[in-house]
């Protein structure tokens, strides 16, 4: 936080077309974001019917739009072909920026990361979504890691308007630029902060889950202090918002936060996060969290 956004962008180098690996909840809101402020992007899964979802989730906000007339069936059209879903690295030779949107856990990330960095030219910056995985850490692997750092979105990607670019020991400045750049052409406001397991806002966030946890399995009524916590003044309450996060991510999240910070940060093993996880009440994603969805 010690510069403003603006004085790294100076001689950043463009991002003409990009790529994010994974078309979950983040993935397929990244791509959504991209496509829809102008910049081409490859949205890269495992299996078809992951790569649907993300479509189908980037098809949904653009309707939206349409539907309240802050844009025309053609631009919708122009948005969703600038959408390119793909099973395989074909095309990523000439990609300028990576998203890694996979699953929260760092030896998938990592693996995934050294695969990637095979697959795009010398040139190409790749970012992490990671919500909580350390970006020196996460670098490891790679041939280049000063072309790496994080590129920490928000969930729900098209709404919240922060974007967390993270330092790792060996970033170049001009990934961050790129980076940074990237972040504002999406509509973004970029902050640049440095690398620690949680960065800044999960480190505020998930010692505040903790908190609830640690009350839930004293006793308290989620509902009861969801509400609370709306009266507060956040947007929602911390269960609703699990349920959005997905208790899969939170929950690797967590380990990860509780072997970072194993004094003063939520535990390890039996929390009712945990509990939620292992009864595959996993929130919004899959119909049932703390509330049943339709
Ligand atoms: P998700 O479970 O919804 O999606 C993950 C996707 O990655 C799945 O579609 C899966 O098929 C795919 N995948 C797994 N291995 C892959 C591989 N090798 N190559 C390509 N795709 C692969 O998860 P999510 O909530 O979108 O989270 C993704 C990342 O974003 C995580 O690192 C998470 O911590 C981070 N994040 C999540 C949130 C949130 O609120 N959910 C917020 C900010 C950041």
């Amino acid at each position: 936080l010690k510069k403003k956004s603006g004085a790294y962008e100076k001689d950043a180098q463009p991002v003409n077309k990009a790529a994010v690996l994974g078309a979950g909840i983040m993935g397929g809101g990244i791509a959504y974001q991209s496509a829809y402020k102008g910049t081409p992007i490859m949205m890269k899964d495992i299996n078809e019917p992951a790569l649907q979802l993300g479509l189908d989730e980037a098809k949904k906000l653009l309707a939206k739009r349409v539907e309240r007339k802050r844009m025309t069936p053609a631009q919708m059209a122009d948005a969703l072909n600038a959408i390119r879903p793909t099973l395989s690295y074909g095309d990523f030779g000439d990609v300028d920026l990576v998203v890694e949107a996979v699953v929260e856990n760092p030896k998938v990330k990592g693996a995934v990361l050294a695969e990637l960095e095979g697959q795009v030219s010398e040139d190409t910056i790749l970012t992490s979504n990671t919500s909580t995985i350390s970006i020196t850490s996460l670098a490891e692997n790679l041939k280049r890691p000063e072309n790496f750092c994080g590129m920490h979105f928000f969930n729900p990607v098209h709404k919240m308007p922060l974007v967390e670019v993270i330092r790792g020991e060996k970033t170049s400045e001009k990934a961050i630029a790129a980076t940074v750049a990237y972040a504002k052409k999406m509509g973004k406001t970029p902050v640049v902060v440095n690398d620690c397991p949680g960065f800044l806002v999960n480190r505020i966030l998930f010692p505040y889950f903790g908190g609830f946890m640690s009350l839930i399995e004293h006793g308290a009524d989620f509902q009861r202090v969801d509400k609370v916590m709306e009266k507060f003044g956040w947007p929602m309450g911390p269960a609703y918002l699990l349920d959005v996060v997905g208790m899969d991510t939170a929950e690797h999240a967590n380990n990860v936060m509780a072997a970072g910070f194993p004094d003063r940060m939520a535990r390890e093993g039996t929390t009712a996060l945990n509990v939620m996880y292992k009864a595959e009440r996993l929130g919004q994603k899959n119909k049932l969290g703390f509330y049943a969805y339709e």
